[in-house]
């Protein structure tokens, strides 16, 4: 399931063949992923030239010159193939630019989106508006602030787009984990000096996972290059039963209908 770093490994590998380009075609396989696509997306695409690659949250934005941003969101199994030599089964659109570069956007399983919103009313569009900050710029005093009174667990409210914006499971568990915090820990019971620590952590395991995929970045030139997934090590995510680094045995539990990774030894 792609997360923020992938996300955002997908907006930098887009931008390499799409920045600056005007769109030639665009092609609608389907009316609907998990919601329907807009029926004049390719009248207001094609034709038009991206000026602007960005990430807010897991959803990726591009923008053209029409004051339309393209916004998709990868959902469970979405990923983006760039010049593809054949056309997939589960290629639910593709652009083609003036200059010959093909993209599809590919989601087997189609919990996916993709909308078309006024660049310059983004911000009050519903879904953004909602969105909490970035989990790459937050401070400490701010996530504070927001868990103040709150009794739900930390590591429910982290998931909550509204408190923090983009982060999922994979990186929840590894950030609780970096930072010694139990995440069965009411949300406001925190103190800010542990928030000091969870903040770094998330920032880190994010940075080194999008340095991660950057790294991958290299192949997406070549045919049938995908964006959107990559693999990592994680200390804690999906490693039940196996040994942590104190010597304690990594646990799973379930939270919120989730599974929870964590080592009771280290996280308090
Ligand atoms: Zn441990």
């Amino acid at each position: 399931m792609p997360e923020l770093p992938e996300v955002e490994t997908t907006v930098r590998g887009l931008e390499r063949v799409l920045l600056g380009k005007r769109i030639a075609r665009v092609e609608a396989r389907r009316p609907d992923l998990r919601r329907a696509l807009p029926v004049d997306l390719g009248h207001r695409l094609t034709g038009s030239r991206v000026v602007g690659l960005r990430r807010r949250a897991k959803y990726g934005l591009i923008d053209t010159d029409r004051d339309d941003t393209l916004v998709f969101h990868l959902g469970m199994s979405g990923r983006w193939r760039i010049d593809p030599s054949a056309t997939e089964k589960h290629d639910h659109l593709i652009l083609e630019t003036v200059d010959g570069h093909r993209l599809a956007l590919n989601d087997p399983r189609r919990f996916g989106s993709l909308d078309l919103v006024r660049t310059s009313e983004l911000a009050e569009w519903p879904p953004m508006k909602a969105l909490g900050p970035e989990p790459l710029g937050i401070e400490s005093v701010e996530l504070k602030h927001r868990l103040v009174g709150r009794s739900a667990s930390i590591k429910l409210l982290l998931l909550d787009q509204r408190i923090i914006a983009g982060l999922g499971n994979i990186y929840v568990c590894e950030a609780l984990y970096r930072a010694g915090i139990h995440p069965s820990r009411t949300g406001g019971s925190v103190s800010l000096a542990r928030l000091e620590r969870l903040v770094a952590a998330i920032r880190d395991v994010l940075t080194e996972a999008i340095a991660a995929g950057g790294s991958t970045l290299r192949d997406f030139a070549g045919p049938d290059g995908e964006l959107g997934y990559f693999s990592k090590a994680f200390a804690v995510y999906d490693r039940e039963g196996q040994p942590c680094s104190c010597g304690g045995i990594v646990r799973r539990m379930v939270q919120g209908g989730r599974s929870t990774f964590y080592c009771p030894r280290c996280q308090r």
